[in-house]
């Protein structure tokens, strides 16, 4: 092992989104002499290959469906050359470079020392930096917190997986495809053919089962599925893929698949996109040897206060597998430095993993927080439950043919005579907007006469929420 160069009160292990907001508390607010390690770039998933770059991609797609639709209002839009898709990724990627130089020196700023390379734990006090020239250093520190994120998981049996990329690999592309399959039924793979379709490639989506999100509430599986069906993504539904090939002088790639109409070869395909999960990155962390335990999967288990089984050691964020999103662990990471580091007056902060919104930048955007109908369902019992429901088309359709219009579809699901929401599911135009504030009234406890005291505000979706019968 190498000697000891430097020692902290807490090393903080990724760079990510959850690491970095922890790291900056401790540092900043507390005066914690704080270290944070990072393997790749600054700012972790969402900054580099997440959040960041797709919703710029995601805004990119939404002005292709305005140009289109701005016909429907009189506009004589025509584009002239198509979608510029090299000169867009690069001015991406500069942003996503400018954002790396903005998390280094909000880093500097917050007398967070930050060291780039990849970290091995040796014991609870101690970790080796394998640095990105080969050298090696070993740092001491009272705490530690294990927040290194997650990978896209590769099929593992399929012959010529290797040829399709996931997401990581969409963001390096330097072609639009023309023709292109994704794999998965979840956020990313809803989220990517939403757009890529948008952008106008040709898009097949193939699904184990019938619904897309079938983690979300009924209404959105259906409607998703539905819509997405009627935009004109091709869907293989209860799929399975069995080969991959490619062409070596085109590049071209060959996908081998079951689905609900017998088997079949996707040919010419120019991209092929896993996204059937993420993998937490604990691979040669050195987990085994301080004894911290994981779970089935490889996530790191945590209690509710980010305490592993070892002391001193925490972790938290998408390592840990509970509700992967950046909001998350970027809450995670200051409720626990200020738990290690802070005032008595947090010396039990933690972050409340109970209705947490999250939103699908799918096309038209879902918005979700608390309970689905069964779970709701399953948790109170049929005769707690009052569901209101309302499906229209909203005003932004009205210049444009039956053909042409998106659904609009919200959902509430109430517990009890007070009937205090618990779920609510929004899908249509603008929902990622929308579900913030609703997101703050059912944090607090809303009810329906809540929600219907509040005045609507006219025209807008939204108003639905609050005059639903
Ligand atoms: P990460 O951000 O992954 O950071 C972990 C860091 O640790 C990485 O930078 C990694 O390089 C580093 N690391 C790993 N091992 C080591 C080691 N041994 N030594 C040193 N460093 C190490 N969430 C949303 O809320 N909204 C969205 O719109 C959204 N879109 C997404 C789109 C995509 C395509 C993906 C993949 C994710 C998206 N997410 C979104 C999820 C979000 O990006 C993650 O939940 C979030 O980044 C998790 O933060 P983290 O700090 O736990 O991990
Ligand atoms: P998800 O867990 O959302 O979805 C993966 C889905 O892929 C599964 O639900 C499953 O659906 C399907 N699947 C799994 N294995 C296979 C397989 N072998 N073959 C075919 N399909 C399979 O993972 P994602 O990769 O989409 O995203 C990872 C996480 O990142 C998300 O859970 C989310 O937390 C976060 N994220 C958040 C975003 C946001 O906030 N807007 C955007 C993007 C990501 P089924 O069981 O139906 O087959």
């Amino acid at each position: 092992m190498a000697p000891i160069s430097r020692e902290c009160d807490f090393l903080v292990i990724g760079g990510g989104s959850g690491g970095v907001a922890c790291a900056r508390r401790a540092s900043s607010y507390y005066g914690a002499k704080t270290i944070a390690v990072e393997s790749k770039s600054l700012g972790g998933t969402c900054v580099n290959v997440g959040c960041v770059p797709k919703k710029i991609t995601y805004h990119a797609a939404a002005f292709a469906e305005a140009i289109h639709d701005a016909k429907a209002y009189g506009f004589s839009v025509e584009q002239t050359a198509p979608f510029d898709w090299t000169t867009f990724k690069h001015k991406r990627d500069a942003y996503v470079k400018r954002l790396n130089g903005i998390y280094e020196r909000n880093l500097t700023n917050d007398k967070v020392e930050y060291i780039y390379g990849r970290a091995h734990l040796v014991s609870k006090n101690e970790v080796e930096i394998t640095l990105d020239d080969g050298r090696k250093e070993v740092v001491r520190a009272k705490k530690i917190l294990l927040a290194t994120g997650g990978y896209p998981t590769m099929p593992k049996d399929i012959p010529g997986a290797e040829y399709g990329i996931n997401s990581d690999g969409f963001f390096d592309l330097e072609k639009q495809p023309k023709k292109v399959a994704l794999v998965g039924a979840g956020y990313i793979a809803v989220e990517f053919a939403g757009m890529l379709n948008a952008l106008g490639s040709e898009t097949h989506l193939f699904i184990r089962h019938d619904h897309l999100l079938r983690t979300f509430d009924p209404m959105v599986q259906e409607i998703v599925t539905k819509e997405y069906e009627r935009q004109g993504i091709i869907l293989h539904t209860q799929s399975s893929q069995s080969k991959v090939e490619k062409d070596e002088t085109t590049g071209k790639l060959k996908l081998h698949y079951n689905d609900s109409k017998g088997s079949g070869v996707l040919e010419d395909l120019d991209t092929l996109l896993w996204a059937i999960g993420r993998t937490p990155d604990v691979e040669g962390l050195g987990l085994e040897n301080i004894g911290v335990k994981t779970g089935e999967k490889g996530h790191i288990i945590v209690d509710d206060f980010q305490n592993t089984n070892v002391e001193g050691v925490f972790a938290l964020g998408d390592v840990c597998g509970r509700l992967e999103l950046t909001p998350v662990a970027i809450a995670a990471g200051r409720r626990l430095g200020e738990r290690l580091f802070g005032p008595e007056k947090f010396k039990t902060a933690r972050l409340n993993y109970n209705n947490i919104p999250s939103v699908v930048f799918a096309h038209p955007e879902i918005g979700t927080i608390g309970l689905s109908e069964p779970r709701a369902r399953e948790k109170y019992g049929d005769d707690k439950i009052k569901v209101y429901k309302s499906e229209f088309t909203a005003l932004y359709y009205a210049m444009m043919g039956p053909e042409e219009r998106g659904p609009t579809s919200y959902k509430l699901i109430c517990v009890g005579e007070e009937e205090r929401i618990v779920g609510l599911h929004i899908l249509g135009l603008g929902s990622a907007e929308i579900l913030q504030g609703f997101g703050v009234a059912i944090k607090m406890g809303a009810t329906k006469a809540d929600f219907d005291n509040c005045v609507a505000l006219h025209p807008t979706s939204a108003e639905e929420l609050v005059t639903m019968k």
